[in-house]
């Protein structure tokens, strides 16, 4: 199991994982899965996960697809979108 050590943040969606090193970057929506349908093909592939809404604290905006890591938007506002 890989360590997550530390908080990353940036402005843009990053290229690879700043904690391991991969490209597997995806972007993190948060809400039931069923208010996302246009986007089940980028959930399917990877691209973009779907978290369970009213995560308390603040949210990442990307998560890493290999070692979990969460990776927060620098300065921006990274409220979900719903509700
Ligand atoms: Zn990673």
């Amino acid at each position: 199991m890989i360590e997550i050590d530390s908080v990353h943040s940036t402005r843009r969606k990053p290229r690879k994982c700043p904690n391991c090193g991969s490209k597997r970057i995806a972007r993190i929506l948060y809400g039931p899965a069923d208010f996302y349908p246009e986007l089940t093909e980028e959930v399917e592939s990877g691209r973009a996960v779907v978290k369970p809404c009213c995560t308390r604290g603040p949210v990442a905006s990307w998560e890493c697809s290999f070692c979990g890591a969460g990776i927060f938007k620098e300065s921006g506002i990274s409220e979900p979108s719903l509700f």
